[in-house]
Parts: C-alpha cells; structure tokens; sequence
C-alpha cells in the first residue's frame, strides 16, 4: 500500500536504506530511486513516497514520485536506446536473458523477502512467484531465437511474397501489485526478446522488486535505456499513464489490471492507434460435477501449483486456489458451482481444508495466508459476505477481520460461503480478497449458463470424468482459459489470457505473446 506523496527530509539520494532491516544476504538489491537511462534518480519535483508493509501497516521504504513531468526524459531514454538494441542478433538478446534469468534465480531468496514486505503474501509464494516469473525469461530467452517471417506462394507468376518480423518499438508496461515480480518479467521478458525497449510503471504499493529486477537487469549487461522504472504514488498514476500512453515514441502498451483502468487506457491509446495488450479482472467460475474426484476437486481449485523447479514450493501448491496470496489473483476462483448430488460432501471437505490455513505475517514461520495488499481489499470482502448474508447464504467459516499485528495489518479470515445465488454481489463482482462461495446445482446446461452469466471471461474450471462432457465444457464455457480437472494453468509455455471484459491478447505461449511486440513487414518481390 502507498501513501500520498510529500516532500521529504527522510529520502537522500544514493542513500540506500530501507526504513527497518529487511536482512538481505545482499543488501546492494534495495534500490530505492528511479532507473531511468542506467542511472538511479529522484524525482524532478523532489517528492517522494512511504512503501508500507500491508502485515504491519507500517512504512518500510521511500521511494521518488515519479510524475508526468518526469515521462518524456524516459520515453526519450528508451527511443535512443531501441535505435542499438533492435540491431542485437536474436541470439545476443536470448544470452542477455539468460544471464538475466540467472541472476534472478541467484537473488530469490532475497528478491522474496523484499516481495513479502510489499505483498503482504507468504514467504513460500513469494519463493513460487519467482519460480513462476523465472519461467518467463527462461522460456522468452528460447523465443528469442524463434523469431520467423515465412514466404508465400504468389497468384502471379514471377513475384514471391515474403514477411519479416521486427521489434515494435517502445513498450510501456502498466503492472498490478499483486504479481509484482512476475507482471513485470511476463512483459519485459518478451518485449526484450523481440528486440523492444521498456519504460515500466510498477504499481504504486510495489516499486521495489521491479527496482531490484533493473538493477539486476543492469548486472545481466543491458544497455543503459532498454529497462525503465518509474515508480509514483496513485495520485500521479492517472496523469503519468496517460502521459506515457499518448506518448508519440511509445508504440505499444501493455497492461495488467482492473477492467475499469483497461477501459481508460484503451482511450488513451485510441488516438495514437498503439498497439495494446489488456489483460484484466476475472470473475473465475470452478464446475464441480458428481462424477469429479472429490479429493482433486477441492485440493485443484484449491491447488495452483507454482511451477518450476525449486522443491519449497510444497507450501503453496497445498494452499486452496482461492486463498494463494488471499485471494487476489486474477484467475482465483470466484463461484464454485457443485452438483446436488456431492454439494455438503464437497462444501464439509473444502471447509475443513480451509480451516486448517494459518494466517499471519509473510515472514511467520507457518502462515500460510498473509495480509491483503490494500485495506480497500477488507471492505469490499467485508460487504460482499454481508450482502451473501442478507441474500440468504450460510457462512461455512470466516466471515470477520482478524485482529493480528494489535489490528495494524490487513488480514481478513478465509471465508467459505454456501447456498449462494445470483442475486448477490459475488455472483456478478470480482472479490479479489479471500472469499469463496458455493452455489448449488442440478444440470450441466444449469452450470453452463451461470458460469456465463458475467461480463468477464478470463478463467474457468472444470472437474469431472467424463470425457465427452469435458470437451462439452470446453468448446462452451466462455473465457480465455479452460482448466479441466486441474486448477493450476498457468506457466511460461501456455498463452494467458481472456476474453470479453477479461480484455485481449496473449501473454507467454509459443509465438502469440512474442508477436504482441513485433510487426510484420510484408515484402512483394517481382522477379520480371
Ligand atoms: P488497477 O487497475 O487498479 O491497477 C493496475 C495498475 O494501474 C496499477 O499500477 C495502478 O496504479 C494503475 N492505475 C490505477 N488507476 C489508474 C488510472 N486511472 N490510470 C492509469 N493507471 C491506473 O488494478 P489493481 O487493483 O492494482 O490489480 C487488481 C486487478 O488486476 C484485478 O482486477 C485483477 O483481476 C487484475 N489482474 C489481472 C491479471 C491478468 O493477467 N488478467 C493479473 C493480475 C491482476
């Protein structure tokens, strides 16, 4: 969470300190200023902001508020450098990656602690995101090198048609506070191998790992201007993104977010015709059917396995779905839909399940759900339960705030709702916070037409055995993303993304994501 900026006394230039010991093995990894150009600077206004830990609610950092007057020096930046780092061969650009990618996986330790402060989420997901968002230059380092035009046969004889890729330019990155470290290499991981420059604006509760990914970027050999941060406060945010955004330099923009602020961006790129990738809020429905392997079900939606290759990740991949960093991921699991037939089998197993989470700071030895980011995060979960209360829901458990940290902190019990329906506001709003609720069912085509029934179309699950009903499920429910009888679907090497309000476009996967950051230049050559 951010303050609003002010001038401060407490923020010296080159000074490095955090507000409290973070005990890093490397403490050259806090950087608390701006990186614009290869170098590390304040503000032009001088102001700076607090940073605040949301498990104590206490500032921990400070940081430049960047604002709109500070964009044009940076878009500039990046425009001189795309003029040399486009020129690099895509295996130059694939070994900076990897040199990168190293260095990441070096820090982890000390990169998830910093994440921990900023998120609130445990230090176990945190250790999975950075495997999670590893996976990204690994897989982006390979793509690289995958970068093809084809050719074409021609109706007129003697002409060949051919096509050629090449970098689209600056990219401005707008990225969430939920999925800092990850958000931020998903887009600067493709943007780099396809030979494009980065100003990213890192959202405000969480500028300090995206500094640490520039510094690191820096010590991997990137060019002074290829990887930019600007940090600032939300009050700059709105002038600053549409600064960027309108920029004639910036030539495709990339978001993760609200669909509230997709919409506003989409306007400011409207006359510019930028190039944009939006990917938004979900409303994630999970289908559990009679014949679904109970165990699988309530564990799967229930478990977003983090992948990659570190043997820590045992901790989050017990964690429901739903209560991975409190409940606010993207494509979490809003409704769960379960057969008649299974229903209290299944709500007694999950419950249970859910009981058994402990909540606390990241840092605790055994928490296993942290606080929530921002205390607006408390109310929204806070009136959603007492709207499914007033409608005629069951609280299975939770239900409250939780008074941890003498209150200070923003932690919310994980709460389970049954009996839901669509008169109450979980049916149709995004709770991003720890929340669940279960609505009964009797047929496929029933569950079909409520899993539907949003405006947002990001995520959906399913589980049951019978194979022609999955295919059923598949062609028919309508988001971006289909998970049957897993929970756990994203990763460097599938295409991400949603559809309808879930916004448009492709992260990660084999050429889609890359080909959001290139152009396609057609070449008609007449041999006559
Ligand atoms: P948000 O839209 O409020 O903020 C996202 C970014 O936009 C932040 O950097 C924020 O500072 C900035 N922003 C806020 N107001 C702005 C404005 N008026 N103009 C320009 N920029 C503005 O979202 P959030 O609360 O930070 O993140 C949660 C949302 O992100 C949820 O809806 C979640 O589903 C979505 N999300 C989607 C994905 C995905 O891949 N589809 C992933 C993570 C999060």
């Amino acid at each position: 969470m951010a303050l609003e900026s002010s001038p401060s006394k407490q923020f010296i230039m080159g000074e490095r300190k955090p507000l409290i010991d973070l005990k890093l093995e490397n403490p050259d990894l806090f950087r608390n200023s701006a990186y614009v150009n290869g170098e590390w600077i304040a503000a032009k206004s001088g102001k700076t902001f607090e940073i605040i830990d949301p498990g104590t609610n206490k500032p921990f950092a400070i940081c430049p508020d960047m604002s709109v007057e500070d964009v044009d020096a940076v878009v500039q930046a990046a425009g001189d450098a795309f003029v040399t780092y486009r020129t690099y061969t895509p295996l130059a650009r694939s070994l900076l990656l990897s040199k990168w990618d190293a260095l990441i996986r070096e820090n982890k330790e000390d990169i998830a602690r910093i994440l921990v402060h900023e998120t609130g989420k445990p230090l176990a997901e945190a250790r999975g995101e950075i495997d999670y968002a590893t996976g990204f230059t690994r897989w982006f380092a390979g793509e690289a090198e995958r970068i093809q035009g084809t050719t074409y046969p021609a109706a007129i004889p003697g002409r060949r048609i051919f096509t050629l890729k090449q970098p689209i330019g600056v990219v401005a990155a707008l990225v969430p506070w939920n999925f800092p470290v990850a958000m931020i290499l998903r887009k600067a991981s493709a943007a780099f191998a396809a030979g494009c420059t980065m100003v990213a604006k890192p959202s405000p509760e969480t500028p300090l790992t995206a500094l640490t990914l520039a510094y690191l970027a820096e010590k991997a050999g990137y060019p002074r201007g290829v990887f930019n941060i600007l940090p600032t406060t939300l009050q700059n945010t709105p002038a600053l993104s549409e600064a960027l955004c309108k920029h004639p330099i910036v030539k495709k923009v990339s978001f993760t977010g609200s669909t509230r602020v997709g919409k506003i961006l989409s306007a400011h790129c409207a006359d510019g015709l930028k190039k944009l990738t939006l990917e938004l809020g979900g409303n994630c429905p999970v289908l559990v059917f009679d014949d679904a392997n109970l165990e699988q079900a309530c564990e799967e939606p229930a478990a977003s396995r983090v992948t990659g290759e570190s043997t820590d990740c045992v901790l989050p991949a017990l964690i429901p779905l739903k209560f991975r960093h409190a409940g606010q991921a993207c494509i979490t699991a809003n409704r769960v839909y379960v057969q008649r037939g299974v229903y209290d089998k299944f709500a007694a197993l999950l419950t249970g399940k859910t009981l058994a989470l402990r909540v606390g700071h990241g840092l605790e030895e055994g928490v296993t759900m942290g606080a929530l980011t921002v205390p607006q995060g408390l109310d929204k979960v806070a009136r959603q339960v007492e709207d499914a209360k007033k409608n005629g829901a069951e609280v299975l458990t939770g239900g409250n705030r939780m008074q941890i940290n003498d209150g200070k902190g923003f932690f919310f019990e994980p709460t389970i709702v049954g009996n839901a329906n669509h008169s109450m506001l979980i049916a149709s709003e995004e709770t991003f916070g720890p929340l669940l609720a279960l609505f009964p069912f009797e047929t496929e085509d029933e569950a079909v037409k409520a899993a539907n029934n949003t405006s947002m179309g990001l995520a959906s699950y399913c589980f049951t055995k019978n194979i022609d009903r999955i295919w059923r499920l598949f062609e028919n429910l309508e988001a971006g993303m289909i998970g049957l009888n897993t929970g756990n679907m994203s990763s460097a090497e599938s295409p991400f993304g949603g559809i309808k309000d879930s916004g448009y476009g492709k992260e990660s996967g084999k050429d889609i994501a890359i080909n959001e950051y290139l152009i396609t230049k057609t070449g008609t050559l007449s041999l006559e």
